[in-house]
């Protein structure tokens, strides 16, 4: 059902990549009322802030964007805090929209969910059928238990709350830090540093041969708000091209994009993670959304706010 635009609609993680395109997207759509909350604002992790935050704001809807996140070096290396942050902030967040009778709530997941040798492209009802890839099992076990926290709202409170997996995002906004971001912001950095200094080498983690799917996350916005609109359902919803890449075939498309016309060297002493994930996309597709930015346009777009909002301020 179309949504009131003059509803008022909480962000949870406005600060954050897929925060901040939401409420773009909120905004761009005509919503009139859209109040983020940004870490730094309120401390989800802790129940009686979040509690109070959330019945304050009294929000119609609810977007949860809110995630401790990072790429494979910095889930291996801290599954603690992915776990039990992760677990806080949306058991804090659920009760607190349950409390202040919130009923529309979209939380958002990952791919990682999947199990590692899941049948590709994934489809959603692949979800517990395997067992999970070993460098983001904590973080993917949070976010089957968000899953599971929307599915008992819903069967015991009727809430008609929803759940979104999006695959690999990218876009403004994004964390180039090269220990904890995903790949792409990653190789923005590293392959724009190389170029800018004339090295003659870059080197990629792992072996180059995994396969991932890559979202711009103003794509995802605007998946959103029309899942918001359009979907009612217990079952969560992936959100993805349905298109992947080598990460040899994404490291060229970087170098390319930022003019490094050197060689690309593969570090095999770090993990290469699950060897594919592909979202099967038919689901949302069938409900009338498809995404609209590709992947040379969103890496030329990305690399042009890396250098006027990291690279000026550096
Ligand atoms: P994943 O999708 O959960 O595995 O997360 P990432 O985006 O961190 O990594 C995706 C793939 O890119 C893995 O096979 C990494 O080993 C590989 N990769 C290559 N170079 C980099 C890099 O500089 N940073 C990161 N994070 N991953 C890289």
């Amino acid at each position: 059902d179309e949504l009131d635009r003059s509803a008022r609609v909480l962000v949870a993680g406005s600060g954050g990549l897929v925060g901040s395109a939401v409420v773009r997207a909120l905004e761009s759509a005509g919503f009139t009322d859209v109040v983020g909350a940004r870490s730094a604002q309120v401390d989800l992790r802790d129940a009686d802030a979040a509690r109070e935050f959330v019945t304050a704001t009294a929000p119609a809807v609810v977007v949860d964007a809110a995630a401790r996140v990072g790429g494979i070096a910095a889930n291996n290396a801290r599954p603690v805090e992915f776990l039990h942050d992760n677990l806080r902030i949306q058991a804090n967040l659920l009760d607190a929209a349950h409390a202040a009778d919130t009923g529309r709530v979209l939380f958002l997941g990952s791919s990682c969910i999947y199990p590692k040798f899941a049948e590709q492209p994934i489809r959603e009802d692949s979800l517990l059928t395997g067992p999970l890839e070993a460098t983001n099992d904590a973080y993917a076990v949070a976010k089957i238990a968000g899953i599971m926290g929307v599915q008992s709202y819903r069967r015991e409170y009727g809430r008609r709350w929803i759940s979104a997996m999006p695959t690999n995002l990218y876009g403004p906004g994004d964390n180039f830090d090269l220990e904890s971001s995903h790949v792409l912001p990653a190789l923005i950095r590293k392959f724009h540093e190389a170029a800018r200094d004339g090295s003659e080498q870059v080197v990629v983690w792992g072996t180059g041969t995994p396969r991932r799917e890559f979202l711009h996350v103003d794509d995802l916005a605007a998946a959103c708000v029309h899942l918001l609109e359009a979907y009612d359902d217990p079952a969560p919803i992936n959100v993805g091209t349905g298109q992947d890449v080598t990460i040899a075939e994404l490291a060229s498309a970087v170098a390319r994009t930022v003019g490094f016309t050197g060689e690309i060297v593969y570090d095999t002493s770090r993990p290469d993670g699950t060897p594919r994930k592909v979202l099967d996309v038919s689901k949302i597709e069938a409900t009338g959304w498809k995404p609209t930015i590709g992947l040379a346009e969103g890496l030329a777009s990305t690399y042009r706010w890396y250098l006027d909002n990291i690279v000026v301020e550096a």
